[in-house]
Formats: structure tokens, sequence, C-alpha cells
């Protein structure tokens, strides 16, 4: 086959992800799905008569936007056949593990050696990582959020169940979250562990960042009107947490349903965030499970459609 002669293209609801083989290696590419007829010039300029295998679900459009006839791929097949390689390439070749992929959504499935199952998911994902971060702060930029939430201190925010047992001895971990942003109406009580740290009465005095504006107590938004503010850092840290922690409870029921003690984490939602790699993993131990962050697991899918095409190389 000559060299790049086949593209595989997974069209996600944010990010398209596209792999193909230049000389013996894999190149792994990414385009923002609002830039969907950049990603298909791209493909009809380097690679005019490859054959495309296309999974996601933004396929169909993509497909009617190539001059060419392009093999099509249910997602779950596509990802599960690109995790199989990636942790084959990364000698770990587990039979039965969780396969939690947190791309714009996250979704959960069950995956052996003899197949694979959907088990279910949450609407917390990646994309709620977007949307809450510009909702609470004005930052709308990933790269911004994901940086900025790495200073940050959930502290004053999330509320731990050692918060609400006070010294005493709680029946389950105390650095286990009793509540995410559970802690912030909560600041008048807790007032002396805080020392009394003098607070502004107006989020909107701290939050607000470079990025672009969303629009932020536009109506005056009485709710939050006597909220003590936080640091933007800290509300970033604090989404993160929310995120992290909802995909890793929800990933441990799962494995702890289907008798796997292994969860497999892919999805562009890690991608140069080591912070929700950190809480994911932390907490998916903390709950009793094995977590793996999977090296390129957010190109999965588009590995699996690549797969459906050639032979990858030997790993
Ligand atoms: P999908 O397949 O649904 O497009 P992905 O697995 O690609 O989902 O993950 C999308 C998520 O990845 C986004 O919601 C965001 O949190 C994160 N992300 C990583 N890199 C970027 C980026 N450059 N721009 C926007 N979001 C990004
Ligand atoms: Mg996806």
């Amino acid at each position: 086959m000559k060299q790049g002669g086949c593209v595989g293209i997974d069209a996600g609801g944010t990010l398209i992800k596209l792999a193909y083989i230049a000389g013996e290696a894999m190149v792994m590419k990414r385009y923002a799905a609002d830039d969907i007829h950049k990603a298909v010039e791209f493909v009809e300029g380097k690679f005019p008569g490859a054959q495309l295998c296309i999974t996601g679900g933004k396929s169909l459009l993509m497909q009617s936007l190539f001059a060419r006839e392009a093999r099509m791929l249910v997602e779950f097949e596509a990802t599960c056949s690109g995790v199989r390689y990636l942790l084959e390439r990364a000698g770990l070749p587990f039979e039965s593990f969780v396969l939690t992929n947190v791309g714009t959504g996250t979704s959960i499935h069950h995956v052996t050696s003899g197949g694979h199952s959907r088990i279910g998911g949450t609407g917390v994902g990646g994309g709620t990582l977007l949307g809450l971060s510009a909702l609470l702060t004005g930052i709308a930029d990933y790269s911004e959020i994901v940086s900025r939430s790495r200073q940050g201190s959930r502290e004053t925010i999330d509320l731990k169940v050692s918060h609400i047992y006070e010294g005493a001895e709680p029946p389950i971990s105390g650095d286990l979250t009793a509540s995410n942003f559970g802690r912030v109406l909560r600041m008048g009580q807790d007032q002396g562990e805080f020392g009394g740290k003098e607070r502004s009465t107006s989020s909107a005095s701290t939050a607000g960042g470079k990025g672009k504006e969303a629009g932020m107590q536009a109506n005056g938004a009485p709710a939050t009107a006597n909220v003590p503010g936080h640091g933007v850092d800290d509300l970033l840290a604090s989404v993160v947490g929310l995120v992290g922690e909802t995909v890793a409870t929800s990933s441990v029921l799962a494995a702890g349903q289907c008798g796997a003690s292994t969860v497999v984490y892919i999805g562009s939602s890690f991608v140069d965030n080591p912070l929700l790699a950190q809480i994911v993993s932390d907490y998916t131990r903390l709950r009793g499970a094995e977590p793996v962050m999977l090296q390129d697991g957010a190109f999965s899918g588009a590995i699996g459609a690549l797969q459906a095409l050639r032979e990858l190389p030997a790993v």
C-alpha cells in the first residue's frame, strides 16, 4: 500500500480527530468541529486518492463534504478497536475492563476479550468543563481553562466529608467530596476555619478572565449577590473537580456492576489536562478501582477507523 494511502477520521461533537501512517509512524491530528471544512481540505490536499474511514457523531456530515466515498464505522466499534491497539502497544492486554470515554459527554462501556457493551454514561464531560467554566469565569478557551485550573484551590468551594465531621471520625474517607461547590454557601458558618479571612461580596469582583467573555452576571444575577467571591483559578479547579469526580464515580460504580477492577480512560478532555487526569486517577483509586490513562486515547476512534482500512504498525 502506498504511504498515507488510508486516513481514519473520528468526527466528534467538539473535535475532529485524524490518524494516518507516514513512513513507519502513526500521525495524529485534531481540528475543532467548527473547522470541519479545514479538516476536509487537509485530507483532500494531502491524501487525494486515499481510502477514508469515518466514525463519530458527525460522520455523516463529514462524509457529505468529501467528493469521494468513505467507509463508515459505528463509533464504538472504532473506539474499541483503537483502544485494544493502544493497550497492546502499552503492554496492557486486559481481558475485562470498563472503558470511559470523556469526550463532549461521557460514555461508559464494558469491554471483554469476547466483545463489548454500553453500560451508560453521564452528560458531565468535556463539554461541561468548557461550558460551566465559561459561565462561572467568562473564560471559554480550553488551554486557558486547563492551565489556570492548575493554579487553583478547591478548599473554600468544595465541601469534603471531613468538613462536615469537623474532627470526628467519619464513616467514609474524609477526603471524599461530600458536595461539589457545597462549601460556597457555608462560608459564614465556616468563617472561623478560614481564619476570618476577608472576602468580597460579589463573585464578579474576582471572576472574569482574559478569554472570550460569556456574559457573566449581565442580568445582575440575584442568586449570586451574597455569595463570597472566589478566585477564577479556584472556580476552574472546582469545575475540573466536579467533572473528574463525577466521571470517576460513575466509572467505578460501572466497574462494580460488571465485575471489572480496571477503568481505562480516554477522550480529549484529558489532553494537556494533568489536573483532570490526577483527580480522575486519585478518585478512581479512592473508590476502589484501578485507573489507566491511555496514552493517545483521545485518538482511539480515529485509530480504530484507520485499522478498519489497513494493518497498523506492529506494536
Ligand atoms: P468529541 O468526540 O465529543 O468531540 P473529544 O473526546 O474530542 O470529544 O473531547 C472533547 C473535549 O476535549 C472538549 O469538550 C474539551 O473539554 C476537551 N478539549 C481538548 N482539547 C480541546 C481544544 N483544543 N478545544 C476545545 N476542547 C478541547
Ligand atoms: Mg468522541
